[in-house]
C-alpha cells in the first residue's frame, strides 16, 4: 500500500483576487423570503418526533429531527411548516428538508437564552453546532477533547470567495471577543489566526496567534495548513480533532461572540456571490433562504444550461435546482455562463503527468484514475492512495483530456464509505 506523506506543492499556483475585487461599504442584503427551507447533516427524520406540516415555530427553535440519532435543526424564522419532505444530493445522499413559510416578524424562542448560560451543556453545544459557518466545536467543548489547538481560517478555502477575509477585514471588535469567549469556553492551548498578508493588522488585534499565509491555492485548504503551519501530515481516515487541532472559521468565531453578547441565535449567513463576468457580490442572508432569491435581488439572470455552483470554482459542487436553500456553511454561490463551461469528457487518460506534477498529495492521479474509471474502488484506495486525496481539484483543472477526475475520486470515497458502512452493520 502507498501512504506517501505529502506535500510537495508545485505549479500552478492559483492566485486569489483577495477583497480588492468587491466593494468593502455595500453588504447586499437580501430581504426574509417567503419561506425558508432547512437541511439536515445526513438523516432523514423519523417517526419518533412529533413534528408536522402545519407546526408553529418560533425563530431560533430546536426543531427535532429524530430523537435515536439526536439529529436537529434550528429554525431561523418565525412562521408556520409547509412541507417535510426529504432531500436528495450528491451522490444520492439523502437527507431531512423542513420548509417554513416565514412571517415578516421574528418572535424568538427562549430555550437558546436558558442553554447559553452553561456554554459547556449539551443543549448549548447543541445551538453552536448550527452557528454560521458550522463550527464543529462539539470535539473542543467535551471534557474529554484530546483538541488542543484551534485554528481560526481568516482566508476562504476557495479562489473568487472573500467571505471570511472581509469578517477579518471589517468585524475586528467582535472577532477579538469571538476569540476572547473562545478562550473561556474551551480548555485548548493555542488559538491560531490564519489571514493573508494583506489582513496581518487587523488579525494582530485580535488575541490570537498569527500565521500569514500566501494566497495562493490550495495553500488554503485545511490539510494544507496542517501541514504548513503545524507540521502534521493527516494520515487518511483520520480527523483533525483526532490530530488535536479543530478549524473554525472567523465568521463563526464572530457569530459566537453574538451567541454571548445579545443571547440571540445568528440567523444569517455572509457568502460571496461570483456572477457569469466573476464580479463578485459581498452578501448577507437568513440561513434557509433559496439561491434564486439571492440572484433576484442581485439582478443575476440566469438562462437554460448555465450552471449554478455552490462554493467556489475548484470545490464547490454544481446543484440542479435555484430552490437551493443557502446552508450554515455555504460561503460562497457561483453562477458559470454557459459558453465558458469547460464540459468534461470520456476520452481516455494519454498519460501527460500533468496531475501528477499538480497534486500536493504526490498521488500517481493517472493510475489511480484508471481503478476509478472501472469501479475498482477498494483496490484504489490499496494501490494509489485514494484516501489521501485533499480534494483540491487541480488535477481536475489541468486535465488535458477533460476527465472529471475529482468526481470520480468523491465518487470512489463516498463508495468506499457505503463499504464500510455495510460491513459494520453486518458484523
Ligand atoms: S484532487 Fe487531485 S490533485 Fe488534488 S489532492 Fe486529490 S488527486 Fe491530488
Ligand atoms: S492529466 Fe489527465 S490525461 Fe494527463 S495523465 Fe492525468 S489523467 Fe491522464
Amino acid at each position: 500500500m502507498i501512504k506517501k506523506p505529502f506535500f510537495g506543492l508545485r505549479k500552478p499556483k492559483l492566485k486569489y483576487p483577495v477583497e480588492d475585487t468587491i466593494k468593502l461599504d455595500s453588504i447586499n442584503e437580501i430581504p426574509l423570503p417567503l419561506r425558508v427551507t432547512l437541511l439536515s447533516d445526513n438523516n432523514e427524520r423519523s417517526d419518533d418526533v412529533d413534528l408536522k406540516v402545519g407546526d408553529k415555530v418560533k425563530t431560533g427553535q430546536l426543531l427535532g429531527l429524530s430523537e435515536k440519532d439526536g439529529d436537529y435543526l434550528i429554525s431561523t424564522v418565525t412562521g408556520t411548516i409547509s412541507e417535510i419532505s426529504q432531500y436528495t444530493g450528491y451522490f444520492g445522499k439523502t437527507c431531512a428538508s423542513i420548509s417554513i413559510n416565514a412571517e415578516t416578524e421574528d418572535q424568538w424562542d427562549e430555550e437558546f437564552i436558558k442553554a447559553v448560560k452553561a456554554p459547556a451543556s449539551k443543549n448549548c453545544v447543541k445551538f453552536l453546532r448550527r452557528l454560521p459557518g458550522a463550527p464543529s466545536l462539539s470535539s473542543v467543548l467535551s471534557n474529554e477533547s484530546s483538541v488542543k489547538t484551534i485554528i481560526i481560517n481568516g482566508i476562504d478555502k476557495d479562489l473568487l470567495t472573500v467571505t471570511n477575509q472581509l469578517i477579518v477585514k471589517t468585524g475586528v471588535e467582535s472577532l477579538t471577543e469571538g476569540v476572547r469567549y473562545l478562550k473561556q469556553i474551551t480548555n485548548t492551548d493555542r488559538i491560531i489566526i490564519i489571514v493573508p498578508p494583506d489582513l496581518t493588522y487587523q488579525a494582530e488585534k485580535t488575541g490570537a496567534e498569527v500565521r500569514v499565509v500566501k494566497p495562493l491555492y490550495p495553500n488554503t485548504l485545511p490539510h494544507i495548513q496542517m501541514k504548513n503551519i503545524m507540521g502534521i501530515t493527516v494520515p487518511p481516515g483520520k480527523s483533525f480533532e483526532e490530530m488535536g487541532v479543530c478549524f473554525i472559521s472567523a465568521e463563526a468565531v464572530t457569530a459566537l461572540a453574538r451567541v454571548f453578547n445579545s443571547q440571540e441565535f445568528p440567523i444569517y449567513k455572509r457568502l460571496t456571490v461570483i456572477n457569469k463576468d466573476s464580479r463578485t457580490f459581498n452578501v448577507r442572508a437568513r440561513i434557509g433562504t433559496p439561491v434564486k432569491d439571492i440572484l433576484n435581488t442581485l439582478d443575476i439572470e440566469t438562462i437554460h444550461g448555465d450552471r449554478l455552483i455552490m462554493g467556489g470554482p475548484m470545490t464547490g459542487n454544481a446543484i440542479y435546482s435555484d430552490e437551493m436553500p443557502v446552508l450554515p456553511d455555504t460561503d460562497a454561490i457561483m453562477v458559470q455562463d454557459k459558453d465558458q463551461i469547460i464540459q468534461s469528457s470520456d476520452t481516455h487518460c494519454i498519460n501527460c503527468g500533468e496531475c501528477i506534477r499538480v497534486c500536493p498529495a504526490k498521488i500517481p492521479v493517472n493510475m489511480l484514475i484508471r481503478l476509478l474509471e472501472n469501479d475498482m474502488f477498494e483496490e484504489a484506495a490499496e494501490e494509489y492512495d485514494l484516501l489521501s486525496c485533499v480534494e483540491c481539484g487541480l488535477c481536475s483543472y489541468v486535465c488535458m483530456a477533460r476527465i472529471p477526475i475529482l468526481h470520480y475520486i468523491m465518487l470512489g470515497k463516498h463508495e468506499l464509505s457505503q463499504l464500510k458502512m455495510l460491513e459494520e452493520s453486518s458484523e
